[in-house]
């Protein structure tokens, strides 16, 4: 068996303010909040989970935010752009909506047949819409933003790095293969290649070293189909050399964690048991959700936490 990951799982950034944070990704992007936990890892602070309607993998941009964070700084060793992708056609409608959410976006670039529009979020990570030419039939969440132009998922993350080969050889091993290149932008591929299965290596050996914290991405977690292909990618790997974590219990997945030759943290996650494990599709991101080994200590966790104010729209019917 060798490992070969279907595509992207999700992407978890580092926010400052989490009501920002969630007015963005809620009003901006129109995603929905399918999961408010806490981070497992700093159990005072939050972990929000943004998604399609489900929270499918492949569609989740999660953060860990915390009012005081400092900010981070974007460069080599680490994912510098998240990617969304959005319908053909929908880069104009993209362009006035958030104007008029007063959000500033860069001029449209056409990159080797898909239409970008670069963008940052409140706290400066750096986001793209991509129109994708290879129809996206992910369906999408019908919330803030009318379903004809919503975002259908995760479209790319960008690696940037000083030096590309190792980069390449260990995507590779993942079963994320080289398709293009375009300059300094090297593209890989997993599963059918369509979006939300890419992932762009760019060299850039002149940009200082990124540094980790708000408004920069953390970890990019690739899918695996089930815990079984999940321990067997992990000895794989650990034959490999690389050095990986034991799998960890991340209540909606299982996952293991290694970092990659140019620095970023890289994730592989279970497909299952996903969102609706501890409450049900109507009410996700309603409530306060902890892991079983956090309830004792839920009042605690709760004062901690700033209240959080979601759009009656994030939960209709509920
Ligand atoms: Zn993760």
């Amino acid at each position: 068996m060798s490992i070969a990951t279907s595509g992207l799982h999700h992407v978890t950034a580092i926010a400052g303010d989490p009501q920002r944070n969630a007015d963005f990704y809620l009003r901006a992007l129109g995603l929905r909040l399918v999961k408010t936990t806490a981070n497992f890892d700093d159990p005072g602070t939050y972990h929000l989970y943004y998604g399609d309607a489900a929270g499918r993998p492949g569609s989740l941009i999660t953060f860990f935010p915390r009012p005081d964070a400092e900010s981070g700084r974007h460069g080599t060793g680490q994912a510098t752009c998240t990617a969304f992708s959005v319908p053909e056609g929908s880069i104009g409608w993209w362009r006035r909506h958030l104007a008029e959410q007063g959000i500033e976006s860069e001029p449209v670039q056409e990159r080797d047949g898909e239409e970008v529009l670069g963008l940052r979020d409140p706290d400066g990570l750096r986001l793209e819409l991509v129109a994708h030419p290879q129809p996206d039939p992910r369906e999408p969440w019908d919330g803030l933003v009318p379903a004809e132009h919503a975002v259908r998922g995760l479209h790319s993350v960008a690696l940037s790095v000083t030096e590309e080969d190792a980069t390449a050889e260990m995507l590779r091993g993942l079963g994320i293969d080289f398709t293009a290149q375009q300059g300094e932008r090297l593209r890989f591929a997993a599963g059918d290649g369509g979006p939300g299965t890419l992932v762009d290596v760019v060299v850039a050996p002149r940009e200082p070293e990124g540094l980790v914290a708000a408004g920069t991405v953390h970890h990019v977690a690739w899918r695996a189909p089930d815990e079984a292909a999940q321990l067997a990618w992990r000895e794989e790997l650990v034959g490999g050399g690389v050095d990986v974590t034991e799998i960890r219990d991340r209540q909606y997945f299982r996952s293991i964690y290694f970092r990659e030759p140019g620095g970023t943290l890289l994730e592989i996650a279970t497909d299952e048991p996903g969102f609706t494990a501890d409450e049900p599709l109507l009410e996700l991101g309603r409530a306060l959700k902890l892991p079983p080994w956090l309830e004792p200590d839920r009042e605690q966790i709760r004062r901690a936490l700033p209240r959080l104010d979601l759009p009656a729209e994030n939960n209709p019917g509920a």
